[in-house]
């Protein structure tokens, strides 16, 4: 496929930017950290009016609401968000990211006409319940089971690490429904209604004294049957495809925010006289020349993800390339920062709590949505070819 950007194109990036430039700052910053009732006020507040102006689901194909742009224009999209600062996806990121985009794959017309025009409306809040406190890494052992008892599901046990679960609405939930199939064949994908007795939820608190992911206990939860993604026990199958948008696509926004990330960092330096230093010149020149490579093969991704309907597993080399560099990123923040960092201070235009809170958070990408060394084991096995270990 050609990328390179046409007459409409352009004409579409015009009229992007001229609407980001007059909505972003009317919008206002997002509130402070820890308020997340507030959080979600301004999150979904920010995606109904880029629903109301065109601009919710723009890969989403149009029979399901969705803009259906071609692909050129999912790439101007991206780049003038991330140019005009525009807000973080967020509280949205699981229904706009992957949970929609599996209903779009795997739903039923029922579930589709339900939750895809809530999703893009800002109207509901997603989680995913994966991970359990024994299946991280080894998701198919995990053991939430739900019983069939005439047309709902009984759900009961623990999930953990749920992303923003304290202001969802819904979770893209796993169970057990056979307890003695081999552990991958006995899973089943469900839509839980997070609003429900027997939905409890506890939120954790993480390093930088925030609580951004929480523990679900589920104690007899009802799921009816018609909330079911895929059949029973093909569960395993249908949470691949999920995983498939969450570690490809679905990082596009986060690589293209890095280039601005990187802008601002040379910004800084030079307000701090610190970009008279050519070790650092060199090392930011070598991060620009990765992220621009990274955002190549995104490119790439998001090309194949529009041919097939799912994206390929070239995903986990993108989302284990994005998490180092994020991390390389942050760190080089942080050290001409220096002492602003340390003392969470402002010095001239660097605001150090800032970086210190992301480069913390960078922490997190070299876990979530799969460890490194799982992505390199994808990597050698989907993508290489390569055998199995023992
Ligand atoms: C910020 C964040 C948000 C998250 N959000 C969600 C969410 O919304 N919903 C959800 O369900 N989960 C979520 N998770 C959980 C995440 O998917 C898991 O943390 C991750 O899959 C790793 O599982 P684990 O923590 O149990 O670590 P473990 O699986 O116990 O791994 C521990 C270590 O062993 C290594 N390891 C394990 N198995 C292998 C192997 N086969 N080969 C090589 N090395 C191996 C791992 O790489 C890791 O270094 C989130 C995690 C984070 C950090």
């Amino acid at each position: 496929m050609d990328l390179a950007y046409g007459a409409e194109d352009e004409q579409f990036r015009a009229e992007l930017r001229a609407w980001l430039d007059a909505e972003v700052p009317v919008h206002g910053p997002p509130p402070p950290p820890g308020d997340w009732a507030a959080r979600r006020a301004y999150d979904t507040a920010w995606q109904r009016k880029l629903y109301d102006a065109g601009y919710a689901g723009v890969a989403w194909p149009r029979e399901f609401g969705g803009r259906g742009l071609p692909v050129t224009q999912q790439l101007v999209y991206l780049e003038e968000y991330a140019r005009a600062g525009a807000p973080y996806v967020s509280v949205n990121f699981v229904g706009l990211m992957h949970a929609g985009p599996t209903l779009i794959a795997e739903g039923t017309d029922e579930q589709r006409a339900f939750h895809l025009p809530k999703i893009l409306r800002g109207e509901s809040v997603w989680c995913q319940g994966f991970s359990e406190p024994q299946a991280g890494s080894d998701l198919a052992s995990l053991q939430t089971n739900a019983r069939r008892v005439g047309d709902e599901y009984v759900v009961n046990g623990q999930k953990i690490w749920s992303t923003r679960a304290h202001v969802a609405d819904y979770c893209e939930l796993l169970v057990r429904t056979d307890p003695d199939a081999p552990k991958h064949r006995g899973i089943t994908w469900l839509i839980l209604d997070m609003h429900q007795p027997g939905v409890e939820v506890r939120p954790m608190r993480t390093i930088d004294g925030e609580s951004h992911f929480c523990e679900i206990f589920l104690t007899d939860a009802r799921v009816p049957v018609r909330g079911r993604v895929g059949a029973e026990n093909d569960g395993w199958r249908v949470t691949n495809v999920t995983l498939r948008f969450e570690r490809g696509t679905a990082f596009a926004q986060h690589i293209i925010t890095l280039r601005s990330q990187l802008r601002s960092l040379v910004a800084h330096a030079q307000r701090l006289t610190a970009w008279g230093d050519p070790g650092l010149r060199e090392q930011v020149g070598r991060l620009e020349a990765h992220v621009d490579a990274l955002w190549r093969i995104t490119q790439r991704g998001i090309t194949e993800a529009e041919a097939t309907g799912t994206p390929a597993p070239s995903g986990s080399a993108v989302k284990l390339r994005f998490s180092e560099l994020s991390q390389e990123i942050t760190d080089l923040t942080m050290r001409v920062a220096g002492r602003a960092a340390l003392g969470g201070v402002r010095d001239g235009g660097l605001d150090g709590a800032e970086a210190a809170r992301d480069y913390l958070w960078s922490l997190q990408y070299t876990i979530a949505a799969g460890t490194s060394q799982i992505q390199r084991n994808l990597i050698a096995e989907r993508i290489l070819g390569m055998p199995r270990s023992a």
